[in-house]
């Protein structure tokens, strides 16, 4: 156990406030009474294909009255989902799989899928197959993929992703995290949440996952929060506070998210993302190019788009504000996209699946419609 131990009366939230308590779900698109009934009907075929859920919490944050508020366009089901687009696996991440929840690309970096659920269901999700009934995608034996980090001494970054490892019982995650802890080898682990927006009360209300943050994040080694808030009005006081309580545990957080259409797709929107999420102690770390999964028509940015809305919202931001790098995760590897000109746009492999790629710059014909890496045409 790290001594990072940090009493977790004085972390207590320092605002009070609160409308709902953690852990109230709804799955069940009937119920959300804020809805008009024949709404909810129209959309029930939606919902039977790509699963709803959100929390009351979440709920509460959609303006109802406004047909584009963004808060709903991320998580309440729309009928263009239905239109005929993407793969369920878009980025191949059956490729990587080395066995049930657990993938390996690069050598350094393992993923456990802890989980098959989110504390909401964002809409776009590029992994929205864990959430289809007879997926059997992620173990429940996370024993198995912890045996599979051991025994391979060349990782040394895992990352707990699903679904949302916070989802997890503390129990559980308190084994995970300290069966990883003692391995020598792993340096890093990371924990990929959206709860911090869905449902901030997992954390601010959970003394016991307060005290397990505090004793496995210390200067001996960090646990990293890469926390999901994909447009400021999710940055509410419970959410500020629960990054703040995580910061003050000793946990480092940092924000990344997608381009999505309906959502962020609006420079001033990024910006103000950038600029609250740099200054409440989460600073983005990438932006998304979102992946053309299924179901996912409505959402779509082009790839020149997203670059321009980055680089607009970037101008006027501060320094610090500005650090965010528009990725792509694509089957052969990382791709930052760095430039787009009359004629050609420019990426850098961030990471590659094939050492020979790594830090390769490339370049493609500008295509304004093109979405993903297989659209464009190489050049060199
Ligand atoms: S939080 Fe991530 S994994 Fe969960 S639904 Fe949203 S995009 Fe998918």
């Amino acid at each position: 156990m790290r001594s990072n131990h940090i009493d977790s009366r004085s972390c207590a939230p320092r605002h009070g406030r609160r409308s709902t308590r953690r852990g109230s779900f709804i799955t069940d698109l009937s119920r959300v009474s804020a809805m008009p009934e024949s709404e909810r009907e129209r959309l029930a075929e939606v919902s039977d294909r790509f699963a709803f859920r959100a929390s009351e919490y979440y709920l509460g944050l959609v303006d109802w009255s406004d047909p584009e508020d963004p808060i709903r366009a991320l998580i309440v089901p729309r009928l263009e989902e239905l239109e005929d687009f993407g793969r369920l696996d878009a980025s191949n991440e059956a490729c990587n799989t080395v066995m049930p929840g657990v993938q390996h690309k690069y050598p350094d970096t393992a993923l456990l899928l802890c989980i098959e659920a989110c504390g909401g269901y964002c809409r776009y999700c590029f992994r929205k197959r864990l959430f289809m009934r007879d997926n059997h995608e992620v173990s429940r034996d996370l024993g198995a993929g912890i045996a599979y980090v051991r025994d391979h001494l060349e990782i040394t970054d895992v990352l707990l992703t699903g679904g949302d490892p916070l989802l997890l019982s503390t129990r559980k995650l308190a084994e995970v995290l300290q069966a990883l802890r003692e391995i020598p080898h792993v340096r890093t682990v990371r924990i990929g949440t959206k709860m911090l927006a869905f449902d901030p009360f997992r954390l601010l209300d959970d003394t016991e996952l307060q005290e397990l943050l505090a004793e496995q994040s210390g200067p001996g080694g960090r646990i990293y929060l890469m926390v999901h808030f994909d447009h400021p009005r999710e940055l509410t006081e419970p959410a500020i506070e629960a990054v703040d309580l995580a910061i003050r545990l000793g946990v480092i957080c940092a924000n990344q998210c997608p381009v999505v259409a309906g959502v962020n797709d609006d420079p001033d929107v990024l910006r103000e993302l950038f600029e609250t999420t740099s200054n409440v102690g989460c600073p983005q770390y990438y932006v998304f190019q979102g992946r053309p999964t299924l179901g996912n028509a409505p959402f779509r940015v082009p790839i020149v788009r997203g670059f321009e809305l980055i680089s607009e919202a970037h101008r006027g931001a501060s320094g610090l504000a500005r650090r965010a790098r528009f990725v792509m995760s694509h089957e052969s590897g990382k791709l930052e996209i760095v430039g787009v000109d009359e004629e050609r746009i420019y990426m850098r492999y961030h990471r590659a699946k094939d050492a020979a790629d790594e830090n390769r710059f490339v370049s493609f014909a500008r295509d304004d419609e093109a979405i993903w890496l297989d659209d464009l045409e190489r050049l060199s």
